[in-house]
């Protein structure tokens, strides 16, 4: 194994979500120090949840999380799609034992801010991580052995080289390859988050339960041991308004496009919230993301569309790779040339299939005909078939 080469600077991580903190943990596990730079006042998730298929798990097993994470998880039974306009499932695969022993671990539904908890108490525990908030980056640039990064306050930080976790409007990126804003198809989505005790029992279920409408989809899970229900409802309206920088929903807009849903739809609909919304992004693949001593993680080097939930989970690989490389390679900048290249390809397809996945979703009058017909007829099981690429383990031991 190569020295550790020039570790009196740290390696420093612009941004403190789950990509940047996974990262911290999985270099800070193997021996480097890190510095996080955070702009926010204190590191925290939005409170709603976020599915994490099983290959999210072998990486929470090699950063050491595996238990803090598993213990606030729910569990479902059974993905389905459901087709919004008859209020029937077109479509429903099994989370059963055989898919456990395919993939390793269940699938699993998580509230966010109980992965970066879990991440955080991981880095706490680390002499090697040193978490600074209040630190919006600025400007950085390389000087020989070193980037130096300064923050908005005028201070200024010395790194063996610097990681831009700085998610989808990432500064970093456009300073390296270029300010194209990211692309969008104009889904808003809105959320709910409900203690199950409020939800009608005809209207709860267990499922990850998809349903796909005409341009618009509607989708809901239970979270935290089945306590929490999670809701959330998107439909295309490109006047989003913002305020406080935020995008808001429309309720009257919304009810309008969801107008045609079926009852089960209408009743929860009830529960979203639309004083906050996410107007949902990515962005075509990048083929190279790192120059010299710096390089993209997470959102900040491939968006993706949230149609089968795996931006968090690209960022979680992400850093264990990251981590990995650096540790096998002598200089810091082939390194990065590594995990780009071990990398690329995957978060591509992650990106082309979430877009291909949505367009099934929002089909609308002879496509959404032949969707609930070839899925009426397909084996359950398909989609671990379709999808075992992206739930197998990729990542090293
Ligand atoms: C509605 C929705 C649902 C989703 N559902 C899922 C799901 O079910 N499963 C899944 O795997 N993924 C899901 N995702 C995707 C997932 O949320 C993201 O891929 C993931 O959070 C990206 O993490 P990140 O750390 O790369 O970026 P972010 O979480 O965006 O973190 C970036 C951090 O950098 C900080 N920052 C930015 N600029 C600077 C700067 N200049 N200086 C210092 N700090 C800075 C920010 O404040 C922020 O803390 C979903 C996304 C959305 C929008």
């Amino acid at each position: 194994m190569p020295s550790k080469d020039n570790t009196t600077l740290p390696i420093i991580i612009v941004g403190g979500g789950i990509g940047g903190v996974a990262t911290a943990l999985a270099l800070s596990r193997k021996g480097y120090a890190v510095q996080i730079l955070e702009q926010a006042p204190e590191l925290k998730e939005i409170g709603a949840g976020i599915q994490m298929p099983p290959n999210a798990f072998k990486a929470f097993k090699i950063l050491g999380v595996l238990e803090d994470v598993q213990k606030n998880a729910a569990y479902p039974e059974k993905l389905v799609l459901g087709d919004m306009l008859t209020g029937k499932a077109v479509y429903q695969s099994p989370i059963d034992d055989e898919f456990v022993a395919r993939f390793g671990y269940r699938y699993a539904l998580l509230h966010r801010g109980d992965i970066l908890e879990a991440l955080l108490n991981g880095c706490r525990s680390s002499p090697l991580v040193t978490l600074t908030t209040n630190s919006k980056v600025v400007k950085f640039k390389e000087a020989d052995d070193r980037v130096v990064v300064t923050t908005a306050d005028g201070s200024t930080y010395e790194g063996r080289a610097m990681v831009a976790a700085d998610g989808l409007w990432s500064e970093s990126r456009a300073t390296l390859f270029g300010s194209a804003p990211p692309t969008t198809d104009s889904y808003v989505l809105c959320r709910g988050v409900v203690p199950v005790k409020e939800i009608p029992q005809e209207l709860y279920s267990q499922s990850v339960t998809m349903w796909g409408g005409p341009e618009l989809d509607f989708f809901h899970y239970p979270l935290r041991r089945d306590q929490i229900f999670n809701i959330g409802a998107s439909y295309r309206d490109p006047s989003v308004k913002f305020e406080d920088g935020y995008p808001r929903g429309n309720r009257d807009m919304m009810m309008e496009r969801f107008r045609d849903a079926c009852p089960h739809v209408k009743a929860l609909l009830e529960h979203i919230d639309v004083s906050r919304a996410w107007v949902l992004y990515d962005r075509p693949p990048l083929k190279e993301w790192s120059k010299g001593r710096v390089t993209l993680l997470g959102d900040a080097a491939h968006p993706t569309y949230v149609y089968i939930s795996q931006g968090a989970c690209m960022a979680l690989e992400d850093a264990i790779v990251l981590a990995d490389m650096v540790d096998r390679h002598a200089a810091i900048e082939d390194a990065f040339l590594a995990y780009q290249k071990e990398r690329y390809l995957r978060t591509a397809r992650i990106q082309l299939t979430s877009r291909q996945f949505g367009e099934i979703y929002h089909a609308v009058g002879v496509q959404r005909e032949l969707r609930n017909q070839l899925l009426a007829n397909a084996d359950p099981k398909g989609l671990h078939e379709t999808l075992a690429w992206v739930f197998g383990d990729i990542l090293p031991n």
